[in-house]
């Protein structure tokens, strides 16, 4: 079996632009003479690393400054911190010392690290060649889709203890995910001017939290631990909301084309909201987690 990249018909002659300075790390290429199927941004006009069959040229890459370093960096580094808070939760304490309280935490926290991880590997090894980007942009979809179903699980279960509803929303939130991952995985899904309509997709996905928040709003709202439970969330929605208006919008560099190549881009800005809502999550989690143990709910109950 050839490796990605290797006797790949996308690497062709006609489609491969400089390929004889591509061992060159150093040099970089402008938008043009980039393939189309790399054509993802039009107002990014430099930095771009030149295409190369050989693999580890990519792995190198990540030490060099081009237009995807910071995109690499962002979220390689937020999949290790994820990483590492997998081990403290696992020896934690508190409302997550029995293992199935701590189980929703580690699946959410799995999630985030395989989520950034895969984004990582994708923004490295994403020129490699176009059968190779089509495979690990799919990839990258399957891991958001994950972190959002995991993180609505883990909100469902630690927010409404073991009542009849947690059974209804956490069944809807993982058919969703399945439904969603399905979709991802739809050719069209991944053109590049379906940019609108991804993003579409996931803001739907993303915001069906709000059922099961409006339900408790309409049934407990003055409860101290309902109103914190509603609050955590509206700002994760938030924050996840803008990082994909920006993503869409393509803004800054659409109004300053070339002058966010390296730095500020909307994708960069969209990396680091994505982060940003995830790390909130996270921190909802375990202090709806600890307000739930408080109450005495009765998923904290030994059975
Ligand atoms: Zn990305």
């Amino acid at each position: 079996m050839p490796l990605i990249g290797e006797n790949d018909a996308t690497n062709s002659p006609e489609t491969i632009h400089n390929s004889n300075q591509s061992d060159k790390l150093g040099e970089l290429m402008s938008f043009e003479q980039m393939p189309p199927w790399l054509h993802d941004n039009p107002f990014i006009l430099t930095g771009y690393r030149a295409i190369n069959k050989n693999y580890h040229v990519y792995i190198k890459s990540i030490f060099i400054f081009h237009n995807e370093t910071l995109n690499i960096w962002s979220h390689m580094i937020a999949s290790l911190y994820f990483f590492r808070l997998i081990g403290e939760i696992g020896e934690s304490r508190g409302p997550f010392c029995r293992i199935k309280n701590r189980a929703p935490m580690l699946a959410f926290l799995l999630s985030a690290f395989l989520g950034f991880g895969i984004s990582a590997v994708y923004h490295t090894w994403s020129p490699l060649s176009e059968r190779a980007r089509t495979l690990l942009v799919k990839l990258d979809y399957v891991g958001i889709t994950n972190l959002v179903t995991n993180g609505f699980v883990a909100w469902i279960y630690y927010s409404f203890s073991n009542s009849e509803i947690q059974s209804i929303y956490l069944s809807s939130i993982m058919i969703g995910g399945l439904i969603m991952t399905i979709i991802s995985q739809v050719e069209t899904f991944n053109d590049q001017d379906s940019r609108h309509i991804r993003a579409g997709t996931f803001v739907f996905f993303g915001s069906a939290a709000l059922a099961p928040a409006c339900y408790l709003i309409y049934k407990s709202w003055t409860e101290e631990k309902m109103a914190m439970i509603v609050q955590e969330l509206t700002l994760t929605i938030m924050v996840f909301i803008l990082a994909i208006i920006i993503y869409t919008s393509r803004f800054p560099e659409s109004f300053f084309p070339g002058k966010f190549d390296y730095f500020g881009s909307s994708h960069s800005l969209f990396h680091w909201l994505v982060i940003v809502a995830i790390l909130h999550h996270y921190k909802a989690l375990v202090n709806i987690a600890k307000k739930s143990k408080q109450r005495g709910d009765s998923i904290f109950w030994p059975n």
